[in-house]
């Protein structure tokens, strides 16, 4: 796909799920801290769920150093919606331990520091980078950016961090930090994962996997 049509496609998706800056991230988090700890435990569940159990985690743990020194059983209670919830609970002390003794207990804004912590990949550190610190160096590839870039065909690969590459090559950095939220928007109300609603598409005129 070239990148004219590609940018059209974004273009088309913008005019159809309008956001603001703040209003980009699905997490409700209120600061840094928050944000990387609540997207490790994102991970293959709903936004909506971490949302839900933000209140109590964070009543109980509000920065590194209280979630460094925290029972692994009683972090297990309180996450344990969110489900694996034994090795997002090892993830979570194990990066509140890291930002204490390699970062001073905050978070780092460079997605190399970043990756450095337990259960933190590039999706992530994009994630955080571009929320909480509102600098974009990439591409955050969950599940949804994966499924509709094959789809659409901006990209042949299913690896997230090679669909990242083929994404940077192909848009402009202008779009990096809209694309995130466009593809998750899309492929939550309309590009699901087992029924797309191809007929009620805005964009099936440019996606290659188009069927009536
Ligand atoms: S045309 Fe179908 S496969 Fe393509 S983006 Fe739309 S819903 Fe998804």
């Amino acid at each position: 796909m070239n990148q004219q049509t590609a940018e059209s496609i974004l273009e088309k998706l913008n005019g159809v799920y309008p956001h603001t800056p703040d209003g980009m991230n699905f997490l409700k988090f209120r600061n840094p801290f928050e944000l990387i700890i609540m997207t490790i435990l994102s991970a293959q569940t709903t936004d909506v769920t971490i949302n839900s159990l933000r209140d109590e985690l964070f009543s109980a743990y509000p920065d590194a150093r209280t979630l460094a020194q925290a029972k692994p059983a009683d972090v297990e209670r309180i996450i344990h919606s969110a489900g694996f919830f034994r090795a997002k609970t090892k993830n979570i002390i194990g990066t509140a331990k890291m930002l204490g003794e390699n970062f001073g207990g905050v978070v780092p804004e460079t997605i190399e520091e970043l990756t450095t912590l337990p259960g933190v990949g590039r999706k992530t550190a994009n994630i955080v980078t571009n929320h909480a610190f509102h600098e974009t160096y990439g591409i955050a590839v969950d599940t949804h950016v994966r499924r509709l870039s094959k789809r659409i065909g901006f990209t042949e690969n299913t690896d997230p961090d090679k669909i990242e590459k083929d994404l940077m090559k192909l848009f402009p950095k202008k779009w990096w930090s809209e694309i995130n939220y466009l593809l998750i928007s899309h492929g939550r109300a309309v590009c699901t994962a087992k029924n797309p609603d191809c007929k009620g598409c805005v964009i099936r005129d440019k996606c290659q996997s188009y069927t009536d």
